[in-house]
């Protein structure tokens, strides 16, 4: 079988050579109790970069052992890329959400012999899901793999906007020291009222790790949570997404990007947000309407958005969420740390065994099966697509 693989670049000056950490923590359960991935073996070192080309989420040697061709390529965007060449006869394509291979209908369309598309991560709304189901192409993500490396980075965020981290380090790099300035956009949270936009993996654990700051934690969710988690943590569950953010210093947007979900975050509801509050959104860049954050920011409506995702991915270079005032923006890349990269390169090589084998890839990791939303998908996602726009991320020059 012909795999296609589409990976980030590498780093700009080569593969380290050496990395910070030896070792990384050994973590065999997530928090629910679901197990790590559990492939056959592994053929890399985890704690080393996998994610990039050279990387190859360590699976060359499992693959060409196998009898399989594996093509990666960084190329992906526009119709004379490597990778949309390269699909028209490949079986398996796996892609990444940090840099995604925008699985448009035309591509699925004319990709033959495609069965399987894996993200080796979390989201795969870069697939055209509804195409996906109607060309019988099956899609799995690697569930839980990067949920809790996300919610560290919401919690790196929210303190480091209301806290303006960002202002102050870059007074103390510059030689500076006028404390007024630093100080004159910066909060305690303690007290502050917290909201998520879905309690799924990440915004429950984003829950949990910011009510030791002595927060009031709210959410929305399309499913309630158990009695006992919204008691444990003095949650106010909200029937509606205007409820919550009327009332909230800070919200969180932790949901999947689907047609239900795709500019939620509009000149309407901006609108209807606390004044000043701050938004973190590190869910999906389109879940946001991105002139609506900007005018926000500039008028005062928003006091901080920041997050690690765009649309598209990349963003283009004059995307003005590079430049709009009072943003902690990153790359995507919350997602994708040492630590993650490890898991999701193992969980995708669980799922290459079992689909080599025949063996029933887990439900959690599916999203579409047999024409339909199935597993995880079937709870958290809806029907249709919300790839289009994709093609502005050809615009972006390296
Ligand atoms: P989960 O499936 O555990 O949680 C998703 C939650 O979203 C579910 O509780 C689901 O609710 C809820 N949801 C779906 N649609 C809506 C809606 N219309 N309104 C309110 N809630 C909704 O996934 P994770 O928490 O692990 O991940 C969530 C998302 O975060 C991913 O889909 C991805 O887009 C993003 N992500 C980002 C990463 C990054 O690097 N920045 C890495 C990993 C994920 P229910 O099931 O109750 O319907």
């Amino acid at each position: 079988m012909k795999i296609l693989c589409v990976l980030y670049d590498d780093p700009k000056d080569g593969m380290p050579k050496n990395y910070p950490l030896s070792e990384l923590p050994e973590l065999k359960k997530y928090p629910d109790g679901m197990t790590l991935p559990t492939p056959k073996a592994i053929d890399f070192t985890p704690g080393e970069l996998l994610g990039c080309v050279s990387g190859e989420l360590g699976l060359r040697k499992f693959l060409e052992e196998r009898g399989h061709t594996l093509v990666i390529t960084s190329d992906k965007d526009g119709d004379n890329s490597v990778a949309a060449k390269e699909i028209v006869d490949a079986d398996v394509v796996i892609s990444q959400p940090f840099w995604p291979f925008y699985l448009t209908r035309e591509l699925i369309e004319k990709a033959r012999n495609l069965k399987l598309a894996i993200t080796a991560g979390i989201g795969s709304d870069h697939v055209d899901l509804q195409a996906a189901m109607d060309n019988k192409v099956d899609v799995v993500e690697v569930t839980y793999c990067n949920s809790i490396s996300v919610s560290e980075h919401i919690v790196m965020m929210i303190l480091s906007m209301v806290r303006d981290y960002h202002n102050q380090h870059a007074i103390a790099k510059s030689g500076g020291w006028n404390i007024a300035d630093a100080v004159q956009r910066s909060y305690d949270v303690e007290g502050m009222h917290i909201g998520t936009v879905a309690a799924g993996r990440i915004g429950l654990s984003a829950l949990r790790k910011m009510k030791p700051f002595e927060t009031h934690l709210h959410y929305f969710d399309r499913h309630r949570l158990p009695e006992s988690i919204e008691k444990e943590l003095d949650l106010t569950f909200h029937e509606s997404v205007e409820s919550m953010v009327a009332v909230c210093d800070v919200v969180t947007i932790n949901c999947p990007l689907h047609p239900e979900t795709e500019n939620m975050f509009d000149k309407e509801l901006i609108g209807k947000m606390k004044k000043g509050a701050y938004l973190i959104n590190t869910a999906r860049g389109k879940i946001c309407n991105r002139e609506a954050i900007a005018d926000a920011l500039k008028s005062g409506q928003l006091s901080g958005y920041a997050g690690d995702v765009w649309f598209p991915q990349p963003a283009p270079n004059d995307h003005v969420w590079r430049t709009m005032p009072n943003h902690g923006m990153t790359p995507h890349t919350s997602g994708t740390s040492l630590s993650a990269q490890a898991r999701y390169a193992a969980g995708t090589r669980e799922i290459l065994e079992c689909f080599f084998d025949d063996v029933p890839i887990r439900a959690q990791y599916l999203i579409v099966q047999n024409g339909e939303l199935a597993g995880a998908g079937a709870h958290s996602y809806s029907k249709g697509t919300a790839t289009s726009g994709s093609e502005e991320a050809e615009r972006y020059k390296k």
